[in-house]
């Protein structure tokens, strides 16, 4: 038999239909037993008497999140017994026959509420639990048409998606690298801290307009918007200037949040674009919330900062990039840079997105020539050893006619978690880790086993006794 779903129920009253799901709730009024069925679209009364032996028996014996399959009628409620809150609360199906596709345990806790308030370290563990829930079902829903909208309207602006490897060399955004070991002792992917270095390859391969939803890794402690792996709506465009790619990047959310969430409004149409020391010297940060009403769950405040310095001071009293390497300098300030000129001061193009107090994207246009990317990196101090050990590729490759290119990444799991007003991106990432970038569902990260280690050539040092 066909099993539709439930919310199609609304479309069969009188008929005779087959659904199946979880058993949500049970109640069980003496002769008369109810049961609310979920599957994927929502909540589906089902209820059961004497009057239909077969299924009231089997139907009695069930308990929470067992999974059913249920044939009966669908019946139009009584206008006083219609729940508002429920798709299909105008109907109710009468069950007739009942098989159990499968028992379940009790859950660890119960699925029919919020989970918010329960200990994390339960949840992630029980994860596929935790996700049955309709607030964590409703944000994976939301997480994915934001992912469907965003690469329809790339597409629709002529934009290729292009995937990237995750195994490959280190990439410098300034956070630690997670490593790979491989067989061949002594040497080691590092897990990509952004596609950064691809999507610039993909501009001297021509491709002109990249895009792609990434998965970066960076070995940083969690915060409640970092993780040690993250989602990055990431795109680099040729023959553009700063100003056509916060543009693009502006039409596209404005475009998305107009389609997904109706009920919101941005603070400020066009955003603004605010000079970092600007926005440091009024506000002390350069992400600021500047919502005018922040218990509005609706207010979008969305700007762009930009004019950021391009160096600013290492620990070793030396410089280093403020975004990344391959930012390139303002063209105003392109003579004093070539001559070592005022480092400290020196303005990047580069820009950051922020909305109500998160920065949610990063980007700048890029030192399309070698010159350029030379000179940064000299700045920071990298002799010519340095320099073609990380960044020989780059330099080889600019030798080929480079576009003039830029592009930007904003942090997808960031705008999700503000878009449903979710005060951490854990509750936005499916599978997420905890605060200190532990699965406690797979137990990730664990030990290797002895000969895992002998394969790969490593010997682990045991930590000094604290
Ligand atoms: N790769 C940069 C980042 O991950 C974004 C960019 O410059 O496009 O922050």
């Amino acid at each position: 038999m066909t099993r539709i779903l439930t919310s199609e129920t609304l479309a069969h009253i009188g008929e005779t239909v087959t659904v199946a799901g979880w058993v949500h709730s049970v109640r069980d009024h003496g002769k008369v037993l109810f049961i609310d069925l979920r599957d994927r679209t929502g909540l589906l009364q089902v209820v059961s008497g004497g009057w239909t032996p077969e299924a009231y028996e089997v139907l009695k014996t069930v308990g929470p999140e067992w999974v059913v399959q249920i044939t009966g009628t669908v019946a139009a409620r009584p206008e006083k017994l219609v729940n508002p809150d429920i798709i299909t609360g105008t109907v109710e199906l009468q069950a007739a026959q009942v098989t159990v596709l499968s028992e379940s345990l009790t859950p660890p806790f119960p699925i029919d509420q919020d989970t918010v308030e329960l200990d994390e370290e339960m949840r992630l563990k029980y994860r596929y639990l935790d996700l049955r829930s309709q607030r964590m079902h409703a944000n994976m829903t939301a997480r994915a048409k934001l992912f469907d909208a965003t690469r329809r309207f790339f597409v629709g602006e002529g934009f290729t998606e292009i995937d990237t490897p995750v195994l490959t060399a280190t990439t410098p955004e300034g956070a630690r690298d997670y490593v790979v070991p491989t067989r061949k002792p002594g040497q080691f992917y590092a897990l990509p801290q952004s596609p950064q270095q691809f999507k610039q390859l993909l501009m001297v391969a021509g491709m002109e307009r990249y895009f792609q939803i990434a998965r970066c890794f960076r070995d940083e402690d969690s915060r409640k918007d970092r993780q040690p792996e993250f989602t990055q709506l990431d795109f680099e465009m040729s023959f553009v200037e700063q100003e056509d790619i916060l543009t693009l990047a502006e039409r596209w959310l404005t475009k998305v949040v107009a389609a997904l969430y109706p009920e919101k409004h941005f603070t400020f149409t066009p955003w603004p674009r605010i000079p970092y020391k600007e926005v440091m010297e009024k506000y002390g940060s350069d992400k600021p919330d500047l919502r005018v009403n922040k218990d509005d769950p609706n207010e979008l405040a969305a700007f762009f900062v930009v004019d950021f310095p391009m160096f600013e001071p290492d620990e070793k009293g030396g410089w280093t990039f403020m975004h990344n390497p391959f930012t390139s300098i303002h063209p105003t300030d392109l003579e004093r840079f070539m001559n070592n000129q005022d480092i400290g001061e020196l303005l990047s193009q580069q820009y950051d997105m922020v909305v109500n107090g998160y920065e949610t994207a990063s980007g700048s246009i890029r030192a399309h020539k070698p010159v350029e990317l030379r000179k940064t990196l000299e700045i920071m101090g990298f002799d010519e050893a340095r320099i073609q050990l990380n960044f020989g590729h780059m330099l080889e490759a600019f030798q080929y006619g480079v576009p003039p290119h830029g592009g930007m990444a904003p942090g997808l799991d960031r705008l999700v978690m503000i878009l449903q007003n979710e005060p951490n991106i854990r509750e936005v990432i499916p599978f997420a880790k905890t605060g200190t970038g532990f699965d406690p569902m797979t137990g990730a990260p664990s030990a290797l086993r002895p000969d895992q280690l002998t394969d790969l050539g490593i010997a682990i040092i045991p930590p000094k006794a604290a």
